[in-house]
């Protein structure tokens, strides 16, 4: 038998990791498994080079709850140790970062980040138990050995002939402060989350109806007990979609992967990115478009992280490029460091680089899907627009790349790429600065009247509605030299696209001049300007308009950003009150004797132009309705 102390020259580690890397406790879990995964593949590998000769056998890994004796104990068939085996990896290797650890864990706010800097890993099940003991047997076939440990630097390490099967056994005596990791609830919820894709088959039970099927085993009275083995069923998916090569998969197998991923999801994905990267690092996974309903609330933190099939997180900002925490699915990296925290992952330059590159790898699939198939594209684009925007809007890279499969639909249900929509309007849309002039709307329905105008003129307009479309608008502008995106209803449709194309005005200044009182009086001065256009006789007398840089910068204060908040709060709304001068209702205004005939029709004019913009409201609209009745 040999007693040591471990390599630690700071008395007492045990309580440090306990204390300060509480929140994190549960992760012992993920930590022994993936030890015994890596064991068992170990395994696998010095099989196929020939280094090891005998039976494999079944390599079902075991976690087994004793609560009786307050145990978990995580069994595996894996390689085991040898007695020097355990003194290297436990004993020093293991623990060679500890003296750092316990300088440096008061600068750190996140316990994970030091478990993983400093390879705690076997040594995070001292935060739940207070004894542990290591059982294993190499495969090398040298005597099993046991190492114990009760939480103090000292360790007991001695041959252990009971042990005949190859592999490693971790008994953790749970802390008496831990008992709720004796739950079996509580276990299978871990392992759901940590190990459902780990890549050996993983069993759990519970000891009391799970009895070795091989010896039966002994009570106190020395009596045999029953062999009741109750089969439980692997809780693991060892071998999931992602690890497996795309040509090897149907459409089906990327759908119920996906349900198998969010089995709270109903709806189908759109369609999936199977990632297979190789160089310059190592990177598989699948991302999956969702399909989201317009009031949905867009749901970040889908996707998860793994390092070799291995749960890391699914709290993913700064780790997936912004726009793409919108997708699900999972990626696995060999490179992402496993169990560090999260602020570290964000400035790891391994992590930065899998991100743009995800980022490139989602917009070439798309190209792809948008060549291969524009018609099938088209139908799902008002599904995947709002990904697309937000990607143009927070990723410069690519939006640049959007460029060759964003699509714009028009109203009239066509849907263009941004150069076939330039080629279609760029003569009849040009303006007197040869500035470009993109029309949309946000609301088909509400600009309905300036909508039927403009396509009559044989202007395109564009449908953007979502709520992105204020500060995507920006960007296209900014992106795209000499061209304006004006909102179909901020100005007269003779304005809307400037083309210097004078209409006689059949009002003199003096005139204007005459009526602009007599409209004001019947107006909120605050909120609307009058102002006189010479336009067609055909068109309205009165037309409400809101500018489009007033609109926008309203728009922008209220999704946020921008900085467009300088006017604290809620901007005022005000608008342009245009008054088309060749209309016959406007020379009769101002020919009417009778002043108190003169405003009224004045009033009714006005509250037309409201109502045609919906703004006409509660006691106005009431009123308006009435007098109207009265003159029918
Ligand atoms: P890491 O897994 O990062 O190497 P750990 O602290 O988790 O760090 O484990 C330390 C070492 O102990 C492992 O590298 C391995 O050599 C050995 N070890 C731990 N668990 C097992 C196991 N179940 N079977 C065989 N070897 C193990
Ligand atoms: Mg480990």
């Amino acid at each position: 038998m040999a007693k040591g102390k471990i390599k630690v020259t700071t008395e007492n580690i045990f309580p440090i990791i306990k204390k300060f890397l509480y929140s994190d406790h549960e992760i012992f879990l993920r930590e022994l498994i993936s030890n015994a995964t890596d064991a068992t593949k170990k395994l696998n590998v010095i099989s196929s080079t020939g280094e090891f000769k005998g039976e494999i056998g079944d390599t079902t890994i075991e976690v087994i709850i004793d609560k009786k004796a307050k145990t978990i104990t995580v069994k595996d068939k894996g390689v085991g140790m040898t007695k020097e085996d355990v003194e290297k990896y436990i004993n020093q290797i293991a623990f060679s970062g500890a003296e750092e650890f316990v300088d440096k864990f008061k600068d750190q706010d996140d316990a994970a980040g030091i478990i993983g800097k400093f390879g705690l890993g076997f040594y995070s099940s001292f935060m739940v138990a207070e004894r542990v003991e290591i059982i294993t047997k190499s495969y090398k076939g040298e005597t099993a050995v046991i190492w114990e440990c009760d939480g103090s630097p000292e360790f007991t390490l001695k041959n252990h002939k009971k042990k005949e099967d190859r592999g490693t056994e971790i008994v953790l005596h749970i802390d008496s402060d831990s008992t709720e990791f004796l739950e079996d609830t509580r276990i299978k919820t871990l392992l759901d989350k940590y190990c459902k894709f780990m890549p050996v088959a993983i069993k759990f039970g519970e000891k009391s109806e799970w009895i070795d099927n091989k010896k039966g085993k002994k009570d106190k009275d020395g009596n045999v007990e029953k062999e009741e083995i109750k089969v439980e069923n692997i809780v693991n998916n060892p071998s999931p979609a992602w690890t497996k090569s795309p040509s090897s998969l149907k459409p089906e197998d990327y759908n119920s992967f996906y349900k198998e991923l969010y089995p709270m999801n109903f709806e189908d994905p759109l369609f999936h990115i199977h990632l297979n990267v190789d160089y310059p690092f190592n990177l598989t996974g699948i991302l999956y478009f969702p399909k989201i309903s317009p009031n949905m609330e867009m749901q970040k933190d889908k996707i998860q992280l793994f390092s070799k099939q291995v749960f890391i997180t699914d709290s993913v900002e700064g780790i997936v490029p912004d726009f793409l925490m919108l997708l699900h699915g999972v990626i696995d990296s060999p490179d992402i460091p496993l169990n560090v925290s999260r602020s570290y992952l964000q400035a790891d330059g391994a992590v930065k680089k899998i991100a743009s590159h995800i980022s490139k790898k989602v917009s070439d699939k798309l190209e792809e899907l948008f060549k291969k198939d524009r018609e099938d594209f088209e139908n799902k684009w008002d599904d995947i627009k709002i990904f697309i925007e937000f990607g143009m809007l927070s990723d410069e890279k690519f939006a640049e790349r959007a460029k060759k499969f964003t699509l714009y639909k028009t109203t009239d249900g066509k849907y263009y790429t941004m150069d076939e929509l330039t080629n279609k309007i760029k003569k009849n849309q040009t303006d007197k600065d040869k500035k470009l002039v993109y029309l949309y709307t946000n609301d088909s329905e509400g600009q309905h009247s300036f909508i039927n105008a403009a396509t009559t003129k044989g202007y395109e307009v564009i449908v953007m509605d979502t709520h992105l479309t204020a500060h995507l608008v920006g960007k296209l502008e900014q992106m795209q030299e000499n061209s304006v995106f004006t909102r179909v209803d901020a100005d007269t449709i003779d304005k809307l696209i400037n083309k210097d194309e004078e209409i006689p005005n059949k009002l003199s200044d003096k005139e204007q001049e005459k009526l602009k009182p007599v409209i004001e009086g019947v107006m909120s001065k605050e909120k609307f300007n009058v102002q006189f256009e010479s336009m067609s006789e055909k068109d309205q007398p009165m037309t409400v308009v809101q500018p489009e840089f007033m609109r926008r910068m309203k728009d922008m204060s209220a999704v946020g950003g921008g900085g467009m908040n300088m006017f604290g709060g809620a901007m005022p709304d005000t608008y342009n009150l245009v008054v088309n001068t060749n209309h016959p209702l406007i020379s009769k205004i101002l020919k009417e004797k009778d002043k108190k005939k003169q405003k009224e029709i004045t009033k009714r004019t006005a509250d037309l132009a409201l109502l045609s913009q919906n703004m006409l409201k509660g006691e106005e609209l009431t009123k308006f309705i009435n007098q109207s009745l009265e003159l029918i």
